[in-house]
């Protein structure tokens, strides 16, 4: 039994940090979507709806650059290939453009999700990036639970079949 105690140790050490994770939980969410995204949303709707299109047009460039071809489809600028680590999942919106290394064809209902993300970054601007890596971590990466996935779900295609 001389190996279950440093085990027993870490158990006792992982349920005082889920504890704290769990108990944080929603009052970071709130803090992160209401507060952070109430100030965010303080700006004039010109800049946020400019640094969309900077943001989307800055990385549509690292794509292109790498190798990637970027087009228009639906209203919405998708690249495919060229985003190396910036394609996370399925591919990643930024700004109002769609990042991905899968070379299609999108359905509509996959262009509708990717555009609610577009929406969502145009309501708070550049912040939104940080917003949307906030609830992502503290939903522990389950696209189900984070509410910027829910809403582009409700929108369109759910890549999480929540
Ligand atoms: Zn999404």
């Amino acid at each position: 039994m001389r190996g279950s105690a440093p085990a027993a140790k870490q158990r006792a050490a992982n349920t005082v940090i889920n504890g704290y994770v769990n108990t944080a939980r929603p009052v970071v969410r709130f803090w992160n979507h209401q507060v952070v995204g109430t100030l965010a949303q303080a700006q004039p709707g010109w800049l946020r709806n400019a640094q969309a299109q900077a943001t989307g047009l800055f990385v549509a460039g690292i794509a292109e650059i790498n190798g990637g071809n970027c087009t228009m489809q639906d209203g919405l600028r998708v690249c495919r290939g060229g985003g190396g680590a910036l394609s996370q999942r399925g591919g990643t919106t930024y700004g109002n453009t769609f990042l991905t290394d899968d070379p299609g064809p999108f359905s509509a209902k996959t262009i509708a999700h990717e555009k609610e993300h577009v929406a969502q970054w145009k309501k708070y601007g550049n912040v939104f990036g940080y917003m949307y890596t906030v609830e992502n971590i503290w939903v522990g990466n389950d696209p189900c639970q984070n509410r910027y996935e829910v809403a582009a779900d409700a929108k369109g295609k759910s890549y999480g079949q929540c």
